[in-house]
């Protein structure tokens, strides 16, 4: 049976040598962004695939863009909480290598965390399907408010977001999984687990701890598992482990 308390945490943390955090859309909800899956989420709303597909983005493009502006572009301006900080100060203290998230709000580098492998990419900008030239999301967001495509300012080629869609290929795939084998323990917080790659990269370190509102499916493979807020948790064990 997996250990349940804070000293069962702190205690896993002194017996590794290096621990990589894993985080989901759970870390950022007491920032005010709903997760996907949790009953009310997004996803019980829309069928993903129909959205947020790389299909759905060459096949619709108008309603592609008009709904992942609508959807997407307001988390840029959210700030972190305590979780995103506590982890922050993990790294800064020695204690964690790195956070590996699949976020895309970049709330861990806002918090301070310098190694933050994005696995499902980020918000901050698009790309050109053509040159590969780079701009921020706000000018597509600008080009699709005033009821156009968002198209590249060097060649007028198509823009796409830098977020991973269903049918993407994962570009940090290969940096996440280095980082998470190098290091004796992966700590979970804030993912359900339930599709690849967090429960993938979660497997790839001997030890593995969990914080999570619910259970998750790697509870029962799994050191110590805390079924409890994110935020109040990472506190309490920064101050335990750091001070
Ligand atoms: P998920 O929705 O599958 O799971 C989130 C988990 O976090 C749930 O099990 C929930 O119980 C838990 N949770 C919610 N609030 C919590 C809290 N305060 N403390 C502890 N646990 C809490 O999320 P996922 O596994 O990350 O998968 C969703 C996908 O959607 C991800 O791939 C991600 O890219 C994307 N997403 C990103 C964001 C974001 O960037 N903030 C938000 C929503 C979804």
């Amino acid at each position: 049976m997996p250990g349940t308390t804070l000293e069962d945490l702190v205690l896993l943390f002194e017996q590794v040598d290096g621990a990589v955090a894993l985080t989901g859309a759970g870390i950022s909800t007491e920032s005010g962004i709903p997760d996907f899956r949790s009953p009310g989420g997004l996803y019980s709303h829309i069928d993903p695939m129909e959205y947020l597909s790389v299909t759905a983005m060459y096949d619709h493009p108008e309603r592609f863009w008009r709904f992942f502006i609508d959807v997407f572009s307001p988390i840029v301006d959210f700030e972190p909480n305590a979780g995103h900080r506590a982890l922050a100060r993990l790294e800064q203290a020695g204690r964690l290598v790195g956070v590996i998230t699949q976020n895309i709000d970049g709330l861990h580098t806002k918090a301070g965390s310098e190694t933050v492998i994005e696995v499902h990419g980020h918000l901050r900008t698009v790309h050109c399907t053509s040159c590969e030239a780079v701009a921020p999301l706000t000018e597509a967001a600008q080009q699709v408010n005033a009821g156009g495509l968002p198209t590249c300012p060097e060649c007028g080629g198509a823009l796409r977001p830098d977020v991973v869609l269903f049918g993407d290929q994962l570009p940090a795939i290969d940096r996440a999984l280095e980082l998470a084998q190098s290091v004796e323990l992966v700590l979970v917080v804030g993912s359900s687990l339930s599709v690849t790659p967090a429960s993938y990269l979660a497997l790839q370190s001997g030890r593995r701890a969990i914080i999570n509102r619910e259970p998750t499916l790697l509870d029962s493979v799994s050191d110590v598992v805390i079924n409890a807020p994110a935020g109040e948790t990472l506190t309490a064990l920064v101050e335990a482990l750091v001070g």
